[in-house]
């Protein structure tokens, strides 16, 4: 199976996620209708490329599991960018504020998450530096009124 080798993603992240280094490989023929790509294999069936990729190098899907982008470009077939993962998983990855503020590189404020700035409270990434701030904030709030 022959593939050309699509445009690298693009990220601001200051520490690169695992799949920074390998660019996204796309099928250049075909679409399908949410972006992923549809080839015919032997059989004349046709199939996603990502799966018949993710088969040919990582072996057989696991039945009931979903083929997740880690790069969220469903278009590549890039097996270090794939990875079998439950229908549940997949749509929290994929969809919803949880999704969303997982793939978030910086706080609301601009604050990068990173291991030294990032705490969890309540399954959500808090930023400490807001949080620091939130705090200066309310003591000199408290200060303020103390000294009427
Ligand atoms: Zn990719
Ligand atoms: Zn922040």
């Amino acid at each position: 199976m022959s593939f050309s080798i699509g445009p690298t993603i693009t990220t601001n992240l200051t520490a690169p996620p695992p799949w920074y280094m390998t660019p996204c490989y796309v099928w250049p023929w075909g679409t399908h209708p949410g972006g992923y790509r549809m080839v015919k294999v032997e059989t004349g069936q046709k199939r996603y490329t990502h799966r018949v990729m993710y088969e040919q190098v990582k072996g057989l899907i696991p039945d009931g599991l979903q083929i997740d982008h880690l790069c969220r470009n469903r278009a590549c077939m890039n097996p270090e960018h794939l990875e079998a993962v439950t229908q549940q998983e997949n749509i929290l990855r994929g969809i919803g504020p949880s999704a969303r503020q997982a793939r978030q590189a910086h706080c609301l404020n601009g604050h990068l998450f990173d291991r030294a700035n990032t705490y969890m409270y309540k399954g959500r990434r808090q930023c400490k530096t807001c949080q620091y701030e939130r705090n200066l904030r309310t003591r000199a709030r408290a200060a303020a009124r103390a000294s009427g």
